[in-house]
């Protein structure tokens, strides 16, 4: 089975943690890493060139390659702005298929504008098309209040129709989808995302806290994710506020910290949701609560998710939420807004609490609720077993892979036939 993922914005092997790869990217590693396991499966990531210099094509293993196709200007941009390269990525892209003769199988699209591209090539190739959108504008829209792209809403319908199938990572957004565009429920297929137990472990080690000064007694919450306003992180700024007012002891023993909005100190500083939160924090003076290190790599985050006392997940809208499992995976408690699939990944005064989205009073008591019931909750081993049975990326890979494979077999798909100028003639 030859794949054809498109990852349009990002390429899923670049750094994490900045504003324009996260999650969708470690979904992209961990699934494509576990499909070529399954008998002669080959993987071809298409992104967008974003260096000059770069070579087309370069193996990531003998079975996954990376193919960087021309659509805009070749150095990064902000996803925003990249909606007007699509016909120039998508023409680009049927030019490579032709002129390397590659018979792809199916097509594997992610998010709504590589979701374009793979309409594009389907409608032109023939080829089954699947799509996930990680996140759904009129979701995000209906959450944070804040327009999206102008093409956005129509360009998800689009594809909720063309596609052949769509990979959802929750019930609560197949819901939604199917609600929205008037789909059939069997055109959604729900598959859950993973998390990886070699990366993700308990570490017995608070040497991080200790250089920065903290001690034993502090209560230490952490957040790790993009910084941008449908993330809520604001709303853990203002729970703080509150905790200062109706709970001195509890405040003077809290701590935050953040990690994400990008490698570079320019990044955080260039970031609008950063500025607003520090604002905030100045108000308030909270200055010497919070500390933001900047995105942090993969690698490395064992070490934050094990020393905190809790993962703080306060996003407005979430479809999954890796960060969840991965803190649990650590051993770590969560606290986390009730949107998603957060909502049942979190068991109730067992592995952490959840509250109301945007409701920095809801947050402000399930801390307080944390902090007096943390030996009520299951051991740190007992959260780690619990969601790693749940949640496997070997299950993900697994489900996809029967997607797939169903809809090749399936489908009379027309096959493409290369003549031998290189021109397709689909038959
Ligand atoms: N991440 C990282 N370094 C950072 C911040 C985040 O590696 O500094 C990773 C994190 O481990 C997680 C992903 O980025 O796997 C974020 O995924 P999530 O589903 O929580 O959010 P999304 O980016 O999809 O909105």
């Amino acid at each position: 089975m030859k794949i054809c993922t498109i990852s349009f914005h990002s390429c899923p092997y670049s750094s994490l943690g900045g504003n324009g790869s996260g999650g969708m990217s470690v979904y992209l590693r961990e699934l494509t890493a576990r499909l070529v396991d399954f008998p002669d499966v080959n993987v071809d990531i298409l992104t967008r060139a974003q260096d000059a210099v770069c070579v087309e094509a370069k193996d990531i293993s003998p079975q996954i390659r990376v193919v960087q196709i021309k659509g805009g200007p070749a150095y990064p941009i902000d996803r925003k702005y990249l909606y007007e390269f699509i016909p120039e990525f998508s023409e680009n892209m049927e030019e490579y298929i032709h002129r390397k003769k590659e018979n792809y199988d199916i097509i594997h699209s992610h998010y709504w504008l590589s979701g374009l591209a793979g309409t594009y090539i389907k409608n032109k190739l023939g080829l089954p098309h699947v799509h996930t959108y990680h996140t759904l504008g009129f979701m995000k829209k209906r959450a944070q209040g804040q327009t999206e792209h102008k093409s956005r809403a129509n360009s998800e319908r689009q594809i909720a129709h063309s596609s052949d199938s769509i990979i959802s990572p929750s019930t609560d957004e197949k819901e939604s989808l199917v609600e929205e565009y008037g789909i059939l429920p069997s055109k959604v297929e729900v598959v859950y995302p993973g998390v990886n137990p070699r990366l993700f472990y308990p570490i017995n080690n608070r040497t991080i806290l200790n250089k920065r000064g903290y001690s034993q007694d502090n209560f230490v919450l952490l957040y790790v994710g993009r910084i941008e306003k449908v993330k809520g992180l604001i709303n853990v700024i203002e729970a703080l506020h509150i905790l200062q007012e109706k709970n001195l002891p509890l405040f003077e023993k809290t701590k935050l910290i953040v990690i994400g909005g990008g490698k570079k100190e320019e990044e955080l500083a260039e970031n609008m949701e950063v500025t607003r939160i520090k604002r905030e924090m100045k108000i308030h003076d909270l200055k010497d609560k919070v500390v933001f290190l900047g995105s942090i790599d993969q690698s490395h985050l064992r070490k934050y998710y094990s020393a905190a006392d809790a993962l703080v997940v306060p996003s407005l809208y979430e479809s999954f939420g890796l960060v969840t499992v991965e803190a649990l995976a650590c051993g770590t408690p969560v606290v986390v807004s009730q949107v998603g699939k957060m909502k049942s990944i979190v068991k109730e005064g067992k592995n952490g609490f959840s509250f109301r989205p945007d409701d920095p009073v809801s947050l402000y008591q399930n801390l307080e609720n944390l902090f007096k019931h943390r030996s009520q909750l299951w051991s740190r081993p007992s959260i780690r077993e619990d969601v790693v049975q749940r949640f496997s990326w070997d299950n993900t890979a697994e489900n996809t892979y029967q997607i797939f494979e169903g809809l090749i077999n399936g489908g009379l798909w027309p096959k493409t036939i290369f003549q031998s100028d290189g021109s397709p003639q689909p038959v």
